[in-house]
């Protein structure tokens, strides 16, 4: 009998995208070419990359961040397997996590590669080379991204790494160069820093962590300064060679200048994704892509009936969330609802320490928009819970629309800074203003309360400031 639907990718796109149309009485089939479910996300990306991160911070603390706590440590002793066995428990806790809700929602989990052969029908090639249909009236295109390659750098994953070699490395590199000042690589660069490298980046653009706010990635940028990282802003590398102890590169400044040459023992190439369709046949189907993009309609449909993305896969940013969200709406429009995903309110996190976590507009946007606003500011230097917690790093803004006080952007750069987003999320979900946040009553002594008092700012009558 055939499916309701098919989806292609078992990560946070497909997987969700399934048990919502099992919950909405649809008979589903994912087609997963790796052995494990959860993609990118649960087995090279997201997950793995938090339990580093979180055990690298502790590892870190230990090291420096107690002793003024009156918590005599003594040096603390790095167990990398141990912390690679904890990373690997946890991507296994969640992989089987996913196959528990396949299994109660009576998801069929096929395992191969998947050619859409034409609208309704899927080839599946098993890794004994078998091949077998599938036919489903919508078929759900969810086959995520892959790494973006420099020309003429082949990665090889212990010396010239993506991020996938970067979260398996055998030993703490004595130095690490990472090409890209993105999410990724700052927070991959952080982990191995904790754990002894000395980490330079070398960054295309004039600033780091581009697309988010300027102000907040000056200040960030600042603080990773103090923890040690070097940066090379405005500069392209130009080759990387591996060496008899490592990679070399050359950088060039992009304004033109004498090029330098740097050592490490790892590269980290993180210069982002790119749209992953190999292999899915949809140029002899006809389906429309755009810079490797699969084109969508609102209701994430393709030119061609029947076949729908979702996902790193198409158009917006490339976030597990916005994936998850893009599967619920989709499934749900299949089901006769009406889904539907805000793309003005998908927040963004870097899991640095401390983190930094957007949501909305930035400054510069709104400026280029011509949009007149109003800006609340508070520093966590100001917040008691902060004191208490020797976690005075950064700050909280909030913008406003000026016409109207509707809060536009949140940005954070803040030790818990990815959970307290939330509240601005919630907020602008709501069409909230900065004076709605501002006479929300806040729990004392938080860190939320720096939110509170940001939007109170926008009004100027921040009261501990
Ligand atoms: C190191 C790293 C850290 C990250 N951290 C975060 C984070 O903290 N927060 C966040 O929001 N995002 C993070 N991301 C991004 C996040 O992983 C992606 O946005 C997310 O996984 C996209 O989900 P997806 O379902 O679109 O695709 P994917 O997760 O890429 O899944 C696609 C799946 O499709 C399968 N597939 C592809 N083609 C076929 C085919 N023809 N047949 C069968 N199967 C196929 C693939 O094997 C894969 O499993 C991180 C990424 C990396 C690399």
């Amino acid at each position: 009998m055939p499916y309701d639907v098919i989806v292609i990718g078992a990560g946070p796109g497909g997987y969700v995208c399934a048990i919502r149309a099992a919950q909405l009485g649809m008979k589903v089939a994912v087609v997963e070419k790796l052995k494990t479910l959860g993609g990118t996300c649960l087995n090279i990306g997201c997950i793995p990359s938090k339990a580093l991160l979180y055990a690298s911070e502790m590892f870190a603390e230990a090291g420096h961040g107690l002793a003024p706590l009156g918590v005599v440590v003594d040096a603390p002793k790095l167990d990398l397997k141990t912390m690679m066995k904890h990373k690997d428990d946890t991507v296994a806790a969640n992989v089987n996590g996913v196959a528990f809700l396949f299994n109660k929602n009576k998801i069929d989990w096929v395992t191969g590669e998947a050619r859409i052969a034409a609208a309704g029908k899927v080839v599946v090639t098993g890794g004994d080379g078998k091949a077998t249909t599938l036919e489903a009236k919508s078929i759900v295109i969810a086959t995520g991204s892959d790494v973006a390659r420099l020309p003429g750098v082949e990665i090889d994953e212990t010396t010239i790494v993506s991020s996938t070699g970067a979260l398996t490395l055998a030993k703490p590199p004595a130095s690490l160069l990472v090409v890209g000042a993105g999410v990724i690589g700052l927070e991959l660069g952080s982990v191995w820093a904790r754990l002894g490298a000395k980490v330079t980046v070398v960054e295309f653009l004039d600033r780091i962590l581009p697309g988010m706010d300027g102000e907040v990635a000056k200040q960030f940028q600042r603080i990773l300064e103090k923890q040690g990282f070097k940066f090379h802003l405005g500069h392209k590398v130009a080759n990387v060679a591996k060496t008899a102890s490592g990679a070399k590169a050359t950088i060039e400044p992009v304004a033109g200048g004498a090029p330098i040459a740097l050592d490490a023992d790892v590269v980290l190439v993180a210069i982002g994704r790119r749209p992953y369709t190999e292999g899915l046949g949809l140029e002899a189907l006809g389906v429309a892509t755009e810079r490797g993009q699969v084109v969508i309609d609102a209701h994430f449909a393709t030119n061609i009936p029947g076949i729908y993305a979702i996902g790193d896969v198409v158009r917006g940013p490339m976030l597990a969330h916005k994936a998850e969200d893009e599967g619920v709406a989709l499934a749900e429009i299949l089901a006769g609802q009406a889904g539907h995903v805000n793309y003005d309110a998908i927040p963004g996190v870097v899991y640095t320490s401390p983190e930094v976590a957007s949501v909305g507009k930035t400054e510069e946007e709104l400026k280029a928009a011509g949009i007149a606003y109003n800006v609340g500011k508070f520093p966590f230097t100001a917040n008691g819970r902060a004191r208490a917690m020797r976690h005075t790093e950064g700050f909280v803004k909030i913008l406003a629309d000026a016409a109207t006080d509707r809060v536009l952007g949140a940005h954070i750069v803040g030790f818990g800074a990815g959970e307290m987003i939330h509240e601005a999320v919630v907020l602008m979900e709501f069409g909230g203003s900065a004076e709605d946040l501002a006479r929300t009553c806040h729990a004392h002594p938080t860190m939320s309360e720096a939110v509170k008092e940001a939007a109170m700012a926008v009004a100027k009558r921040a009261i501990h400031v």
